[in-house]
Parts: C-alpha cells; sequence; structure tokens
C-alpha cells in the first residue's frame, strides 16, 4: 500500500516534470506560428520521426484550432498585421519541402480552410543537410525522403493558400558562413524562388534554426521582412523581432495532451 502510494506521488512528479502542465498560458492575443515538416507515417528505426507527423494527427490538430476559434495566416499577413491581429491567430509553417506537403497537407489544409508558408530549399535534391547538422547523421535518412518537384511547387501555389518562403540555396548550416557566403543563400535564394514562381517572397527560415547575432540584419538586406528560428516559444506581437521569429515545435512523437500544451504554453515540458 504505502509502495502504491509513493508510486504514485513519484508517478505524478514525472509527468510533472515531463509536461510541465502547471506554466501558465500564453495571451491568446499572442499569435501561434507552428512548426511542421512532414505529414507521413513514422518509420521504424528512424531518426527523425519527429519530424514526421501523421496525417490523421495533422487532421486532428487542424479540426481543434479550427472548433475552438483559431483563425489561420500567412507568416506574412502575422508580420504585417502585427498588433492589429484578431485574438487566436495562428500560421502554419512547412520547412524544407518534402512532397507529403502537397499530396497529404494540401488537402487537409483546404478542407480546413487553412493557409500556410512553405519554407522551401532552392537545391534540395539529393542533398543530405542533416550532415552540416551533426557529422554523424550519415543515415542519409532525409535525403532519401522525396521533396516537392517545381511542378508540385507550383501546384501548391496555385492553390491560393499557400505563402512560398525560403529555406536557402542549400540548407547551409549559417554558424560556418563569412558575409558573403550568407548574403548568397539569402539572396540567391529569393531570387531563384521568384523568378521560378512568380511570386514575391519576403519570409525566410533558418536553416536548423541556426545563426550568429551579425547575421540577423543580412536577411533584411536581402530583402525579407521575416524570418522564423526554432527557438520554442509564443510571444506578444509587441515584442516580436521580426527577423529571428519563435515558432511552436510540432512533433510526430508527440501526444495529444503534449500538442494543447505546446500551443497553450509555447513548449513541451520544463526546459
Ligand atoms: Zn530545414
Amino acid at each position: 500500500m504505502t509502495f502504491a502510494v509513493l508510486a504514485g506521488v513519484l508517478g505524478l512528479v514525472w509527468l510533472s516534470i515531463k509536461y510541465a502542465w502547471w506554466r501558465p498560458p500564453a495571451s491568446a492575443g499572442w499569435p501561434r506560428l507552428l512548426m511542421y515538416h512532414m505529414i507521413s507515417a513514422p518509420r521504424a528505426g528512424a531518426r527523425f520521426n519527429g519530424l514526421r507527423v501523421p496525417p490523421a494527427m495533422f487532421e486532428r490538430q487542424l479540426r481543434w484550432l479550427r472548433d475552438h476559434g483559431w483563425q489561420s495566416f500567412t507568416v506574412s499577413e502575422l508580420v504585417e498585421s502585427g498588433d492589429r491581429l484578431p485574438e487566436k491567430s495562428f500560421a502554419i509553417t512547412f520547412d524544407d519541402g518534402y512532397a507529403d506537403n502537397l499530396l497529404a497537407a494540401l488537402p487537409l489544409l483546404q478542407k480546413y480552410r487553412c493557409k500556410a508558408t512553405l519554407y522551401l530549399v532552392v537545391e534540395r535534391f539529393d542533398r543530405d543537410w542533416s550532415l552540416a547538422r551533426k557529422a554523424h547523421y550519415d543515415e542519409g535518412e532525409l535525403m532519401r525522403e522525396v521533396k516537392l518537384s517545381d511542378e508540385q511547387v507550383a501546384k501548391m501555389l496555385a492553390a491560393g493558400c499557400v505563402e512560398l518562403g525560403s529555406h536557402s540555396m542549400t540548407h547551409a548550416n549559417f554558424l560556418y558562413l563569412d558575409v558573403a557566403a550568407t548574403r548568397r543563400e539569402l539572396a540567391d535564394s529569393r531570387q531563384a524562388l521568384e523568378k521560378r514562381f512568380g511570386v514575391a517572397v519576403k519570409s525566410f527560415a533558418w536553416p536548423f534554426g541556426l545563426y550568429r547575432p551579425e547575421q540577423v540584419p543580412l536577411v533584411g538586406e536581402a530583402g525579407y521582412s521575416s524570418a522564423v528560428t526554432v527557438r520554442e516559444g509564443i510571444e506578444s506581437p509587441a515584442r516580436w523581432q521580426p527577423l529571428a521569429l519563435k515558432r511552436i515545435k510540432i512533433s510526430g512523437k508527440d501526444n495529444w495532451f503534449a500538442f494543447r500544451l505546446r500551443l497553450r504554453t509555447g513548449r513541451k515540458g520544463w526546459r
């Protein structure tokens, strides 16, 4: 009996540390920027299953947002409207440019009347960018993942609910780029995307969310008005740094409770 009580208490302590459910919710007036990569089933033994949100889970999330009065915007719309946004505003973002963004995500975006911002790597084919993060990430898992062709990107844009953003030319690790290379990754990718797809490209996503502080103004110089990071959180538009916006990580490894917590507080757990 005593052991059962002790185990119960320890279990509650563990759950409290894991989920930090006591953290106060961020104001409904502070927009949520949701970060997705793939909308697909997990793969057995894969390293990056956190980046794979199953379609049924994605649909449940979109349905919940709609049913609870959340309104969808592109990242540029959020940044341009700033503190004039309605309560319960959110943006969906997809990084890298996986084919399932068109095949699995777009039909659901349309079904629930949601917008999204697609951060596309220009040279995304046969490239193993995981190595630029950690040399031992050499399984080629993300390289083998099917990417959006240019024709598929054009289809997504033709749907009318998708903003095109840049995720650099090569998904470089910006920590190792000098000023000239930084300028190239920023400016060349914007020009290439605008020329290829005939749309204005105003938003950028830092590859891996990595950069040095002195690189931030270069994003503005390259013609972007916003940039998103992988730093987790929810902020008041009054405090936004438009070239280093925080997002909420949506993980394929999360359960429903964790998704709801992230929407409330910007993150899961005690960190
Ligand atoms: Zn990426």
